[in-house]
């Protein structure tokens, strides 16, 4: 069965009931959240977000899977700063406890970067912090994303994946999250061989180890390392492939969701309306 749904907010006096809401008003029948702005690690406390609420209407309406996205601050990659490091790992134990009480099992995470070394200290800096992370929980898994290879991002490649997963102590929570626009732009062609990342992916860590994926189009060609989603079949990806992607049988009953830019209203542009009902409906 295909679960596909988009990124939702949670905000507000509704927090994770709205999230729900929202993913329902896109007829979704999955979706992602963060558990606060993505660009800090400030978080309201569990008793807060109206969980039990978000859960009953999840019930309702059969919602049975989703992702929660680690916030972008998280640099476990990052061998250069101590302290930056040790936020990091902190942070993440408490984002896989909240995911746990929302009641994921994914919480997708960033590797990191590097920040100016070797790829391959960042990736044994990335290992050590999953070590602490991993051993001091019981609970979700870390859903590691494809990155697009932008700066001196960790996760660009498949090779890079597996070496953490290879490295770690206990790799049984470890999982990863295929971005499309990420692949696309670390020079892995969707359009024409996305059997064959699909292949090497098994070869290297296993497909049972993909988690869930994001649906996204890019902006930009094939290898550009750049980062930037279009909205689905205007980009270089294309609607064809993106529905090849979301119906293709490794990630049958997987959580699929699109993290495609709001379209600016053209009479008013300071207005923008999200595009996810329309894309799940193109996409089915
Ligand atoms: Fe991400
Ligand atoms: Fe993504
Ligand atoms: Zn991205």
């Amino acid at each position: 069965m295909i679960y596909l749904g988009s990124h939702v907010g949670m905000s507000g006096k509704e927090m994770f009931l709205g999230s729900v809401k929202e993913a329902l008003s896109y007829g979704a029948n999955t979706f992602m959240v963060y558990t606060g702005a993505p660009q800090n690690s400030k978080r309201k406390p569990i008793e807060e977000l109206r969980i039990n609420e978000a859960k009953e209407l999840m019930k309702e309406n059969g919602i049975d899977r989703f992702i929660v996205h680690a916030p972008y601050i998280i640099n476990l990659a990052n061998s250069v700063n101590e302290a930056t490091f040790n936020i990091g790992v902190e942070t993440l134990i408490s984002e896989l406890n909240r995911t746990h009480a929302m009641g994921s099992e994914i919480l997708v995470l960033h590797p990191g970067s590097s920040v100016g070394c070797e790829p391959e200290v960042g990736i044994a800096k990335v290992i050590e912090g999953l070590d602490i992370a991993l051993s001091s929980t019981e609970n979700v898994n870390v859903v590691l994303e494809t990155m697009a290879g932008k700066g001196s991002e960790v996760g660009r490649t498949i090779d890079e994946l597996k070496a953490i997963f290879d490295g770690v102590k206990d790799n049984s929570r470890l999982r990863i999250c295929l971005d499309t626009c990420h692949l696309n732009d670390a020079g892995y062609d969707v359009v024409n061989g996305f059997d064959k990342i699909i292949e090497e992916i098994e070869t290297k860590i296993g497909k049972n180890r993909i988690a869930c994926a994001h649906i996204n189009d890019s902006m930009n060609p094939l290898g550009a390392h750049k980062d930037r989603h279009a909205n689905i079949g205007e980009g270089h990806i294309g609607l064809d492939a993106l529905r090849y992607v979301v119906h293709h049988p490794a990630l049958d009953n997987l959580p699929l969701c699109l993290e495609t830019p709001y379209i600016k209203d053209s009479d008013n542009p300071k207005d923008s309306r999200a595009p996810y009902k329309e894309e799940i409906l193109l996409l089915k």
